[in-house]
């Protein structure tokens, strides 16, 4: 079959000389996480994204319609996939399990070993832990695979563990740290008072003492796995300060670092014991941010070691050490900007903002790499920068949000100049390819300010759906601790998602499956009529009942709605991890000041591509059958 194609195509090809083999095509995507519609047209139009601009006149630029819901893991899940999320399985960053009411990510899952034989205080795991992806669908990308066409997938979200199907592939969004986190930076002060009491999301803050100009401090590693007594792994350095000048030197194990405050050491490589003859090879970069009067130093989250990784982050096995010995050592963990750090105070934005252009400039030496050995088949880059920079920066751009201070004006041109690096990114590949290749520039959703947090649980409550069992409890810690299950007929988990308490389904299901779809109508006609008192404004404008996703393989994993929050408003933090605040309505005053959590026609992404395609895209979930045909290949998704 594939043989009398491939003869065909050459027979074309000799006629005419100009169609070529379309499994010879080449193609390259670059996925800028986040880029907005809106924002990309304005700047295109007055000139200030040349090579975009190009490369649209020359082929094609559209609104990309997003996922629904509009978050990270679902877009990108629907782009590999070609399918909604009905149909791979990803609602959301959290999902909840209704057999025991616990959350878990969404994503991907440890699998403990249970096989394991104890040796005196030690306990030996008889079969290596794994993590396993719970991404249901056929990436795209092992069709081409399939029919001998080479791939090369670079950080695509929601592919961790990777897939193992593609030539050459580095896992992205979804990689964690050492400590299986999505990253926990560490933070060393002789004033930790700042901190006292404060729930540090995303880090950790030590105190330490700087007698004599000496500063002693502890990396901790991972739980030790192999002690029937468990107990974290370790590393101590010293940090031996300079008398005059703002100056340290660090000392971990053999390594030694002279940083200047307000200077970042390169990749120190660490070595983490967990028994004599076992240890686990981590790295971290250390970023001197004072030393007089008080001592403060913050350490990277410890990364897996690309050259050794303790994981499974590419393939083939060694291809991360090949880049990391091509391009140098690079963040691991799959969302580097350290976006806790700057909303815990630990960063200003001008730290923050240094810290991801390092980020994003590994990752941007390493596509030129990648770019300078591309020959054939598919090469797909993300980039993850314009989307958590757009989440910390985009208030800057939006006097009339809530937290926006007068000094935040000094950053408006944050977005648009990364926008511009992008475009630049752009350029560069445009002036290495040859005139065959196809260049698609994509993102999976786009962005606006998020203004105002909507408490999902606590409007439940307030509609008679949701029936707490303390009314005055303060600090609700969450996961339904406050939730009475036996009153409550729904409950939201998620940034958008709301589920029926179902009889059967849940633990402690109320609601008879005859009364669901008419529960779910009451509460959709309630939630889009819902005004915020402050702005006078509708809170939802659209809600979308998962019995009506196009892929229906998965959809028994999902929220019974997705909730579309209108432009501005978006699920707070706090209900999405199952707490029910007093109020409904809340300013967002967080450093996380843009959003796309919303209703996914009011966040459209982009597509540029430089030539019009063979077969049309409009939504994200799309555009996996447009590259493939491309290649020539029809029929994707396959039949699950
Ligand atoms: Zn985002």
């Amino acid at each position: 079959m594939m043989a009398v194609a491939l003869l065909a195509a050459a027979v074309v090809g000799c006629t005419s000389g100009q169609d070529k083999d379309a499994s010879k095509a080449r193609v390259i995507v670059l996925g800028f996480d986040g880029m907005d519609y809106t924002l990309t047209k304005e700047m295109m139009a007055d000139g200030r994204l040349p090579h975009l601009a190009r490369l649209a006149a020359q082929g094609s630029f559209q609104p990309l319609g997003t996922s629904t819901p509009p978050q990270s893991p679902v877009a990108w899940s629907n782009f590999i996939t070609g399918m909604d999320a009905g149909g791979h399985g990803i609602f959301d960053f959290i999902h909840r399990d209704p057999k025991t009411m616990i959350p878990y990510l969404s994503t991907s899952r440890p699998e403990p070993s249970d096989k394991k034989i104890e040796v005196g205080e030690y306990e030996f795991p008889l079969t290596a832990d794994k993590m396993e992806l719970l991404r249901f669908g056929t990436p795209f990308w092992e069709v081409l695979e399939k029919k001998g066409i080479p791939t090369t997938i670079m950080r695509m979200p929601a592919n961790f563990p990777p897939s193992g199907t593609a030539s050459r592939e580095l896992s992205g969004m979804g990689t964690p740290d050492i400590l299986g986190s999505y990253g926990t930076f560490s933070y060393y002060t002789s004033d930790p008072s700042a901190f006292d009491g404060k729930d540090v999301s995303g880090g950790k803050v030590y105190g330490v003492t700087a007698s004599g100009g000496v500063v002693k401090g502890t990396l901790h590693g991972p739980k030790n796995p192999f002690l029937v007594k468990s107990q974290d792994t370790s590393t101590d350095f010293t940090v031996y300060i300079d008398a005059q000048e703002p100056v340290a030197k660090i000392v971990v194990g053999d390594e030694e670092r002279v940083v200047k405050v307000g200077e970042w050491s390169d990749w120190v490589p660490v070595t983490l014991k967990f028994i004599p003859t076992q240890s686990v090879r981590v790295i971290c970069r250390f970023y001197l941010r004072e030393v007089r009067p008080v001592f403060s130093l913050y350490v990277t989250p410890l990364n897996l070691d690309p050259t050794k990784p303790a994981m499974p982050i590419s393939t083939p096995a060694s291809f991360a050490a090949k880049l990391a010995s091509a391009t140098g050592p690079f963040y691991t963990q799959g969302m580097p900007d350290d976006t806790k750090a700057f909303a815990n105070g630990v960063f200003s934005a001008d730290e923050f903002l240094a810290q991801a252009e390092m980020a994003q400039a590994e990752a941007a030496r390493q596509y030129q790499y990648v770019l300078s050995r591309f020959q054939d088949g598919l090469l797909f880059y993300y980039f993850g920068h314009s989307d958590q920079v757009s989440h910390m920066m985009w208030r800057s751009m939006d006097p009339q949000h809530p937290a926006y201070k007068p000094s935040d004006a000094r950053f408006k041109n944050v977005i648009p100049d990364l926008y511009r690096s992008l475009d630049d990114i752009v350029g560069e590949t445009m002036e290495k390819m040859d005139p065959q290749t196809t260049l698609i520039v994509m993102s999976d959703h786009g962005f606006t300010s998020w203004r105002r947090a909507f408490h999902l649980n606590t409007w439940l409550k307030e509609n008679g759906y949701l029936v707490v069992k303390d009314p005055n409890l303060k600090d609700d810690p969450g996961l339904f601790a406050n939730v009475d299950w036996h009153r409550t007929r729904a409950y939201a988990l998620g940034l958008n998602g709301l589920y029926i308490n179902l009889r059967g389904r849940e633990k402690w299901g109320v609601v008879d499956p005859e009364g669901r779809l008419r529960l779910m109508n009451e509460i959709i006609d309630k939630l889009t009529k819902t005004v915020d008192p402050k702005t006078g404004q509708i809170s939802v404008s659209s809600v979308f009942r998962r019995d009506d996703y196009k892929n229906k393989g998965h959809v028994e994993i999902g929220p019974d709605l997705i909730v579309g929050y209108a432009k501005g408003t978006r699920g707070s933090n706090e209900s999405a991890l199952g707490k029910v605040p007093p109020e409904v309505f809340m300013d967002n005053t967080e450093e996380w000041s843009g959003d796309h959590c919303m209703d996914p026609d009011s966040v459209p992404g982009i597509l540029v591509t430089s030539r019009p395609l063979k077969k049309p895209v409009v939504r994200l979930q799309d555009l996996a059958a447009a590259i493939l045909a491309e290649f020539g290949v029809e029929n994707f998704p396959p039949q699950q």
